[in-house]
């Protein structure tokens, strides 16, 4: 089977809501190109972030790898704020909070390898978010409108 691609679209996938667990993200979409399909359970999706929009930030145990494949931008990861753009490549660990950002004028779209079966995200508290803006560069980065 052959899923053709057009546009960052592909045959016979719909684009769906990013998520619907009422957590905080601003116009991303999701899609999914594979699930649990034979010997490999895993999901691959294609997420794609428009200009000024953002991920959830989260953590969970199960890992993620990342791959971009349209425009740039920036992730936090864990302690760290990288910018980001095509072909990179990037391994989300277990229980490290990560956030993807459109922020450099362009939509940001990334392909997603997850396990099939995996845990649930936990969403970051106050205290969370306080402790990780002690860090002035994450600071920057949580606060800022992303529109950049
Ligand atoms: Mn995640």
């Amino acid at each position: 089977m052959i899923r053709k691609h057009t546009n960052y679209r592909w045959e016979g996938v719909d684009i769906l809501q990013y998520k619907e667990d009422g957590s905080i993200f601003r116009d991303v979409t999701r899609q999914v190109l594979f699930e649990n399909d034979w010997d490999l359970p895993c999901q691959w999706r294609y997420f794609e972030v428009g200009v000024g929009g953002y991920s959830t930030l989260e953590k969970h145990e199960h890992t993620h790898w990342v791959m971009i494949i349209r425009g740039k931008g920036t992730c936090l990861l864990g302690n760290d704020i990288r910018e980001v753009g095509f072909g990179d490549a990037i391994r989300i660990p277990s229980w490290q909070w990560h956030q993807f950002k459109a922020n450099r004028g362009e939509s940001l779209g990334f392909l997603c390898l997850v396990s099939y079966e995996r845990d649930k995200v936990t969403l970051p508290t106050e205290s969370d978010i306080a402790q990780l803006k002690k860090n002035p560069e994450i600071k920057r980065f949580l606060e800022e409108c992303g529109d950049g």
